[in-house]
């Protein structure tokens, strides 16, 4: 069979997943494939796929549809699909697409050139196993110039009673602190100026590394490991994400405020407002722990942004239970809130609960939250009218191409005008003339220095 030529990666889901989806572009790149803008014109189609709810999951299967007729006309078409989905449905995956070529799970995307080796020699291949994720030697294809995310733990060791997860990522696997330190090293001397560390419950750093003690302390902690790269040259920015406010410490918040490339942003999800259904959920702390956490947040750094996830109509919610979720959004005002309906899937316990709450009473719910969580956001938006804010140049507005766009350490999205070739990576002070709920608009302001962060009052 001929080599391939082009390549398409189609990525559904989270930043882990868009961040999989880097490194295998950059096997597809060092094994001489180009990628191709269309992923009908593609020798290789990859879909990377997400199944934390059921609509995305039923995403991949009507791109799959068409593929798959593609592939009788022409068979020497690769067909993949990588990510959650994959790893999820495993060999039934081939029952349903007989036209698939490989199946791999997240924990394999590091292996994607033997994988294909073995299809190139004629093989089927389902690659779901649980296997020690390899450090990745080649270079990713990163989508953007300036930001890179770079992932420091892989899988999740918790419970919660919605989620698939640890189903589909399996155990959680720290990587290194030296490798993610050389990593952040190559990016500065890239040029790259922002890394977003990541992972699933990204505070569960280093707890499976080795020197990791049984009394539950250990000596690689997420902190420890923010202190390990503050200091390399060129990246200009720190931001991580996700992180679980049942591992969520006071020592995190300091070094935060401390360490100046650390963005005051921080990704927290809260779920649900209620403690009965946080207990339902298993997740591990009560909505005045989640208050204290976000308290203290502000009490260090008054200006930080704080966005999280909720999920409305989890099994047995009532609406007394749903409103202490709108009251914890009212109280805490987030810049930003994902919002979902609970949706069962496979394989997780709250799925075979008898008292699942109606599509009816779940949309109500969804509609009354985002609403609030729009309201809020506007009212957060407010604090930078008239500010002086560093914004990170990105590239250029998408609908504008006078305007370039960045974000403010807050991760709020921002437009000005300005030349995208000049400015691209550069942090430029920007003076907020317009205010949205989820962007801003600003002026560049040549010769001012951005207003820096306010610091704490000091505590009498
Ligand atoms: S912490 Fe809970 S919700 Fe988050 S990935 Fe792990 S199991 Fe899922």
């Amino acid at each position: 069979m001929t080599a391939p030529r082009t390549y398409h990666i189609t990525t559904f889901g989270c930043q882990m997943n868009k961040a999989d989806s880097e490194r295998m572009a950059g096997i597809l790149d060092a094994l001489g494939l180009e990628a191709c803008e269309d992923a009908n014109q593609a020798d290789v189609v990859l879909y990377n796929t997400c199944t934390i709810r059921d609509n995305a999951e039923q995403k991949v299967y009507s791109y799959l549809g068409r593929q798959a007729k593609r592939k009788h006309q022409q068979p020497d078409l690769t067909l993949i699909v990588a990510g959650c989905v994959a790893q999820q449905e495993g060999e039934q995956l081939l029952r349903r697409v007989p036209e698939l070529d490989l199946v791999m799970g997240p924990q394999h995307a590091n292996r994607l050139g033997d994988l294909l080796e073995q299809v190139l020699d004629g093989n089927q291949v389902v690659a779901t196993e649980p296997i020690h994720i390899v450090e990745d030697i080649t270079k990713p294809r990163r989508d953007s110039a300036v930001c890179a995310w770079v992932n420091v733990i892989y899988g999740c060791n918790e419970r919660c009673t919605y989620c698939v997860v640890p189903g589909v990522r399996g155990q959680e696997q720290s990587r290194p602190p030296d490798a993610i330190r050389a990593e952040l090293v190559e990016l500065g001397r890239q040029g790259y100026r922002e890394v977003t560390l990541l992972g699933q419950n990204i505070d569960a750093y280093g707890r499976d590394l080795p020197g990791s003690r049984s009394d539950g302390r250990h000596s690689h902690t997420f902190t420890d490991l923010l202190y390990a790269v503050h200091d390399v040259p060129g990246i200009e920015r720190l931001r991580f994400a996700t992180s679980h406010p049942r591992y969520f410490t006071e020592r995190l918040i300091r070094a935060c405020a401390e360490l100046p490339k650390v963005c005051e942003h921080f990704h927290i999800p809260f779920q649900s407002g209620d403690n009965a259904i946080l207990k339902a959920m298993a997740r591990g702390y009560t909505h005045e722990k989640y208050r204290r956490i976000i308290a203290k947040i502000r009490e260090l750094m008054p200006q930080a942004a704080i966005s999280a996830d909720a999920i409305v109509g989890f099994p047995g919610e009532t609406e007394a239970q749903f409103e202490n979720t709108l009251r914890l959004v009212e109280d805490i005002g987030f810049d930003q809130l994902n919002t979902a309906a609970y949706s069962p899937r496979p394989g997780t316990p709250a799925a075979r609960w008898e008292n699942q709450v109606s599509e009816d009473v779940k949309r109500d719910r969804l509609q009354r939250l985002n609403r609030l969580v729009e309201v809020k956001a506007a009212e957060r938006s407010q604090r930078y009218l008239g500010n002086i804010e560093e914004i990170l140049v990105e590239g250029e507005n998408p609908k504008n191409p006078a305007q370039v766009m960045g974000r403010t350490r807050g991760n709020r999205l921002t437009f000005f005008d300005g030349d995208c070739a000049r400015l691209r990576g550069q942090v430029v002070p920007v003076k907020i003339t317009q205010v949205r709920a989820f962007s801003l608009t600003g002026e560049g302001v040549t010769g001012a220095i951005a207003q820096p962060p306010l610091q704490p009052i000091a505590s009498p």
